[in-house]
């Protein structure tokens, strides 16, 4: 129906989360009438993220160099872990301001059916965190859905073998069942976390 390359642009819009096919087809449009120097600055920051972003080496969060902002930051409690499915789960807990330890980001929740198993996971690099640096405490905040609850109780179980000192707690109820950590609100997510329980 158009030129192959707005047919292009269209069709990566549409790969994008939340954006169908009409919503792709108004962007390319908006996209084509805009000045060069617009749509190429998006253009760039696409590509300026894809090249300077990264993984902190240390807790897998998004990082623009080795480490992470939070793993640099020496004020942050090293004794407290919070462990969470997605580096987007990192901005609501910080939001709460209730959480003062590091955090270390699993890449994903466990889900055989998907193919999603331990080994996919960060979890390895968790239990090495966990049993040598002084760790007390792991906060599993991975979603409440059943492959968030699945992974948490298997992290649970891991750490009681690999780190029998440290206090494997989970996020109180109140959070939306079924839902994203996302796009909890801070109150509910503050709660939460002050009464989180041993798992
Ligand atoms: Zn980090």
């Amino acid at each position: 129906m158009f030129a192959p390359p707005i047919n292009r642009l269209i069709t990566e819009l549409a790969r994008l989360p939340g954006i169908g096919q009409r919503t792709a087809q108004r962007l390319a449009f908006h996209i084509l009438r805009v000045s060069d120097e617009e749509a190429l600055a998006l253009a760039d920051a696409i590509r300026e993220v894809k090249e300077t972003v990264g993984q902190c080496e240390v807790c897998f969060n998004l990082a623009t160099e080795a480490t992470c902002r939070i793993c640099q930051d020496e004020r942050r409690d090293g004794h407290l872990i919070c462990v969470v499915e997605e580096p987007s789960d990192v901005i609501p807990i910080e939001r709460t301001n209730e959480f003062g330890g590091r955090y270390h980001v699993l890449g994903g929740a466990l889900s055989p059916i998907d193919g999603v198993d331990p080994e996919d996971l960060h979890i390895a690099e968790l239990l090495e965190r966990a049993s040598s640096n002084g760790v007390t405490e792991v906060v599993v905040a991975t979603n409440a859905t059943t492959t968030g609850e699945a992974t948490a109780l298997y992290i649970a179980d891991m750490l009681r073998e690999k780190a029998p000192d440290v206090a494997v707690t989970r996020l109180a109820s109140g959070l939306p069942v079924g839902a994203d950590l996302e796009y909890a609100d801070e109150i509910t997510l503050g709660k939460a976390f002050q009464g989180r329980r041993r798992l």
